[in-house]
């Protein structure tokens, strides 16, 4: 082990955007056991905002460097036949030895933390030090940029819809919200599974390109959320509702599903707590289910069918990490229909 020079985006403190500072930084990496992984690209992710702002909690040990999307090229490898493949990281971190992780379900393990979220510094370091089993190779037709939009919200949108809901050709699935990371990849893998989809967001020109997709759309606004169901109905039994927002989403989408559906939720961008009817889960008889992150098994599928041009990520735009604090207003201010693509070459 030798002391490795290197340059990260930190936070010292939570706060606006601004708080985010390219520094240089000196360290005794790998650990025991652990690979090194010299990041090429990252994205932004609701998780990095939230992060930031202070919203996920204060108890990281700072400075911090988020980013659980990462694609990088291994440097260093207790296992050198990694030595110099390109790789995205999963972002799931567990502690190696028990059944969960044993099963290659880490997001179960109590010791589970995002890399990039928890203690251990993400894509926003040039240098991420991680367990050899969070390496997953990336397929060499797929370009460095699309590679690092897929861990957070395609894993996550896979593990939901095909670990979790088991979405089928037979599935009607509703999902929330059109420019999101979550929304994009979960309505296109929907799509990719044969289910018919829709999509209800607030009305804006995004939604505009919702429907340009092919996507069934239903504008909605908050205050209007009660009158969704209805309507919904009118047009068919929805099986499946994709949720990200929490909230009054979340419990609307409960509301909206035909009997014996599926509600499979990754997130609370609005509000963590619902007040949700539970007869609409007995009578009914849903679910509501889920998921945080994918598996490297899930992730190897997505890398794969991404290679193949099948699942295709929205990029909005690809900017120089230098530049992640515009990267991160951009992302607060609603600007942005995809992923911001932050490089670090
Ligand atoms: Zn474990």
């Amino acid at each position: 082990v030798s002391p490795h020079r290197f340059d990260a985006v930190v936070l010292r403190e939570y706060g606006a955007p601004e708080v985010l500072k390219l520094e240089h930084f000196e360290r005794e990496w790998p650990s025991p056991g652990n690979a090194l992984v010299r990041i090429l690209a990252t994205t932004v992710n609701n998780v990095d905002v939230q992060l930031r702002s202070g919203r996920l909690g204060t108890h990281r040990t700072l400075p911090h460097a988020p980013g659980p999307d990462m694609v990088g090229e291994v440097l260093e490898s207790p296992d050198p036949s990694w030595v110099g493949k390109r790789v995205i990281v999963n972002p799931s971190s567990g502690c190696g030895r028990c059944h969960w992780c044993a099963a290659g379900a880490r997001n179960r393990c109590k010791s589970f933390q995002i890399i990039g979220e928890g203690a251990i510094w993400g894509g926003y370091s040039s240098l991420v030090d991680c367990a050899v089993a969070n390496l997953i190779e990336v397929p060499a037709s797929l370009p460095t940029e699309i590679a690092a939009c897929l861990p957070v919200t395609f894993g996550t949108a896979w593990r939901m819809l095909v670990g979790q809901a088991q979405v089928t050709p037979n599935d009607r699935v509703l999902v929330f919200g059109a420019g999101g990371g979550i929304a994009v990849a979960a309505r296109r893998i929907a799509r990719l599974l044969g289910a018919e989809v829709h999509v209800a967001a607030r009305p804006s020109n995004k939604l505009d390109r919702v429907a340009a997709e092919g996507f069934t759309v239903w504008p909605v606004n908050l205050e209007e959320l009660g009158g969704l169901p209805k309507k919904l109905r009118a047009a068919g039994d929805i099986t499946v509702v994709v949720d990200a927002a929490g909230g009054d989403w979340f419990s609307t989408g409960l509301r909206i599903l035909a009997p014996g559906g599926r509600l499979v939720t990754c997130g609370a961008t609005t509000n963590p707590m619902a007040n949700i009817d539970v007869r609409h889960i007995f009578w009914k008889q849903t679910s509501a289910m889920g998921a945080t992150g994918g598996t490297s098994g899930e992730l190897i599928h997505v890398l794969a069918l991404a290679a193949r041009g099948v699942l295709v990520p929205e990029i909005d735009r690809c900017l120089p990490i230098r530049e992640a604090v515009a990267a991160h207003k951009a992302i607060e201010e609603g600007d942005v229909f995809g992923k911001i693509v932050l490089t670090w070459s």
